[in-house]
């Protein structure tokens, strides 16, 4: 065939494919989400949520919660709270679900950057390999981080990424370590790493502490706070939040590395979990690649002190995170469902685990979710929302990079 018979051929093929499919899915469905302002700020309500992931719908609150669970996921959201869970795992909303004529609202922000990502891990576009992971241990040299009777933050950090190594290695996975020994490296010297690393994810490993509440205990992982959005620690709508970078467009790559390990921890650990986290450290804001922050654990609370300083609870501790990064790996290479805390629980209890393909029976209804991924501007995420809300917020607990 010539050039040309080629190109004919393959546009007929082409649009004949493309009447198939359109008849094989009928008719594209109206808009399948229905937005609902309050104020300059938009809303979509959960029972539109509900619907569109497959969830059971028209479900009554039940106290001030509403539980949402079926064969496809879970979800439960808390009226005036920005704690939901999603799948098993805790996690913070940048702004709390409202009630508005009746219906839990939440808002289209958090559905776009932290819904979506978890309940269609699938649809995060443009992830297609994973090659590196760029493992960051905090602190180092002077500046130890936390400290307890026992040793130093900086100190486990570096124990727990060295560790990490040769278990990601064993997965034919690249490793580089922004920090080799007890020295201080800035920041931005980190971010810079990361970035010049290819088809890569950025891992940073802290340990946490507090001078508020002695008994604070548990792991948590944080993402980059989305554009014009408040981060899990701010509990009032200052202008400070207003005031932001904009972002690094890897917002749900990041939030899908974060559940991945997130779910494997909490499979394979004891430790009580506190939820995946948004905030604006320096090494989320300048990497350019997906980038989570682990707080493994309280350095300042007496029993997981004690536990951190145990080097098997460390081993075990960083064969979680890397069977969490492999989850990622599969998601992004081949598309697998990652596997949840539920499925860990099963896989431990010696229940052999069967890879479902991805729900793509989802995907030709609701082609895309594109349109709810357009931020608002910062000046209209001012409305006269508070975030002021009766159920405690999660308190900043470290003072961090
Ligand atoms: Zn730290």
């Amino acid at each position: 065939m010539t050039l040309m018979k080629i190109q004919r051929f393959l546009a007929i093929w082409l649009a004949t494919t493309a009447a198939i499919t359109c008849v094989a899915s009928g008719a594209e469905p109206a808009d399948p989400w229905q937005i609902i302002k309050v104020g300059t700020h938009d809303y979509l309500s959960v029972d539109n949520i509900a619907k569109f992931y497959g969830l059971p719908s028209g479900v009554a609150p039940s106290g001030r919660k509403i539980r949402l669970e079926n064969e496809k996921g879970l979800l439960e959201f808390n009226l005036d709270s920005r704690e939901i869970n999603i799948n098993g795992a805790r996690n913070w909303l940048c702004f709390p679900v409202i009630e508005n004529g009746g219906k839990y609202l939440v808002s289209r922000m958090d559905l776009a950057k932290t819904i979506e990502p978890q309940m269609r891990p699938h649809m995060i576009t443009s992830v297609r390999k994973l090659t590196t992971v760029v493992l960051d241990p905090g602190h180092g040299g002077y500046d130890k981080g936390a400290t307890s009777r026992y040793g130093n933050e900086k100190d486990y950090a570096l124990d727990v990424a060295r560790k990490l190594r040769p278990l990601l290695r064993a997965k034919g996975l690249k490793v580089v370590l922004t920090r080799e020994g007890d020295y201080f490296v800035p920041l931005e010297v980190r971010a810079k790493i990361a970035n010049t690393a290819k088809d890569a994810i950025f891992i940073s490993i802290h340990f946490n502490a507090t001078d508020r509440d002695a008994s604070a205990s548990g792991f948590e992982i944080y993402c980059l706070t989305p554009l014009g959005a408040p981060s899990t620690a701010d509990d009032s709508l200052a202008l400070s939040f207003m005031n932001v970078n904009p972002g690094t467009g890897v917002d749900t790559h990041s939030v899908g590395v974060a559940a991945c390990i997130y779910h494997s921890i909490l499979g394979h650990t004891d430790e009580p979990d506190r939820g995946i986290k948004r905030a604006r450290f320096a090494v989320l804001r300048l990497t350019q690649i997906p980038s989570v922050l682990i707080e493994g654990g309280f350095m300042t609370e007496r029993g997981e002190s004690k536990m951190i300083a145990k080097n098997e609870w460390r081993t075990d501790f960083a064969r979680a995170i890397s069977i969490g990064i492999e989850s990622y790996r599969n998601l992004a290479e081949k598309k697998q469902k990652p596997l949840t805390v539920a499925d860990y629980r099963r896989q431990k209890n010696g229940v052999q685990l069967e890879f479902s393909p991805p729900p793509t029976e989802l995907t030709l209804l609701h082609p895309t979710i594109e349109s709810l991924s357009l931020v608002p501007r910062p000046a209209e995420v001012l409305p006269s929302l508070s975030l002021q809300s009766p159920t405690p917020l999660p308190t900043p607990l470290e003072i961090h990079p």
